[in-house]
């Protein structure tokens, strides 16, 4: 009765059968002991070829979901086929995967597990170890990773975030139309868009059917693009070219701070955009906004540049721009001056903006999901792993397991 029982819930077949159940009440495990028929036929593993004859066996366990609170392992004499065409092969069964001292239905709990809590949690719920939790992790991930298609990507958009301890350094890059990351690598120099390229045909693609990058303006992107992507156009993403702007910005307050104690505490009215200001800062803006400072004709220019990214006609853009270079170029203040040859130095991928229309909004979505990923992780105790939750959580992966 017991042994039907367990064999509906395993879901096991002939030849395979229940040989005996043992529960040990005192360490709360239940142990099912599996075995064949004498004289069953297996397929064969590598090749799939059907009916044949058993070898030897060898003992294999794997750890199941718990069956109530008892913490569940299957044993089985696992038998070796011999295939005709393979040789000796050890058969796999269907609640479990080669390598893996799990089976498939605990691993799926755990992946189910791994997108809502921390790994080590994982670890002290399921009483495994973690870096045996982050072992089935990374496979199915990896699995999942490598199946991803990327045969109708042409825009991408490409930037680095850090590990928790901010040491590491990972470059990510996206899709631009379906937001999902494509790829994640270590570092953030040249290399890494060589990787990418080098990625590509893994995924049904090539580098050349790449047509739009957008990048922040680090010389190593730039020169990688050039190098590894003959047919992209470089967008320079107008969150990065406002930050810029916005850094100039900062200096020219914190030198007037010296000699106008107004300009004290008031870093942040200057930088946030006006409609993100509460009532008691605007209040506070247009105070100081009627003296005469630097700051806040520093502050004016890069409003009118704000406004220039919401020109729609590339041609009007492109005026408006010039325009505002030269304002810059008279402005005699230096911090200015020096954005304003930055823009010049960085023009065709400036413009490039409001022909490609690519924004960092997509870019930003994964980013804010990868902060979030960093703040429950608690440490992932190597870069790899923070790589594979990147994917986990970014990636839009299809993950096969049972359900
Ligand atoms: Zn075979």
């Amino acid at each position: 009765m017991e042994k039907e029982l367990f064999s509906a819930a395993l879901g096991i077949a002939e030849p395979i059968c229940i040989d005996k159940i043992a529960f040990d009440r005192n360490k709360g495990e239940l142990h099912i002991y599996m075995s064949f028929r004498l004289g069953g036929r297996f397929p064969c593993s590598e090749c799939a070829e059907a009916d044949l004859p058993v070898h030897d066996t060898v003992d294999k366990t794997w750890r199941h979901l718990n069956f109530w609170q008892y913490k569940t392992y299957i044993h089985m004499r696992t038998p070796r086929t011999i295939c005709p065409k393979c040789g000796i092969r050890l058969w796999v069964p269907p609640w479990g995967r080669e390598q893996s001292g799990f089976t498939m239905l605990f691993e799926a709990f755990v992946m189910a597990l791994a997108k809502e809590m921390p790994i080590s949690q994982i670890g002290e719920l399921v009483g495994e170890h973690d870096t045996r939790i982050w072992r089935i992790v990374s496979f199915h991930v990896k699995q999942a990773h490598a199946k991803k298609s990327c045969a109708d990507v042409a825009n991408i958009g490409c930037d680095e975030t850090s590990s928790r301890k901010g040491h590491n350094y990972v470059t990510v890059f996206a899709d631009m139309d379906s937001g999902e990351t494509i790829f994640a690598t270590k570092g953030k120099d040249s290399g890494t868009i060589k990787a990418f390229a080098e990625e590509l045909p893994k995924h049904d693609a090539q580098p050349e059917q790449i047509k739009e990058v957008a990048i922040d303006m680090s010389p190593a992107f730039i020169s990688g693009v050039g190098e590894h992507f003959p047919e992209a156009s470089i967008t320079f993403d107008k969150f990065h070219v406002i930050q810029a702007l916005n850094k100039a910005l900062d200096e020219v307050r914190r030198m007037e701070q010296k000699q106008n104690p107004l300009l004290t505490s008031t870093r942040y009215i200057w930088l946030k955009n006006p409609e993100n200001l509460t009532a008691k800062q605007k209040k506070q803006l247009e105070t100081l906004r009627h003296e005469n400072m630097k700051t806040a004709k520093v502050y004016q220019m890069k409003l009118t540049f704000q406004d220039i990214y919401r020109i729609q006609e590339p041609e009007a853009a492109n005026e408006a721009i010039k325009k505002w270079l030269s304002w810059a170029a008279r402005s005699r203040i230096e911090p200015v001056k020096r954005f304003g040859k930055m823009v010049k130095e960085h023009y065709a991928g400036i413009m490039r903006y409001f022909i490609s229309r690519l924004t960092t909004g997509k870019m930003e979505g994964i980013n804010s999901r990868i902060q979030e990923i960093k703040r429950r992780a608690r440490g992932f105790r190597n870069i790899d792993n923070f790589i594979t939750m990147i994917y986990l959580e970014t990636a839009g992966l299809e993950l096969e397991l049972p359900t």
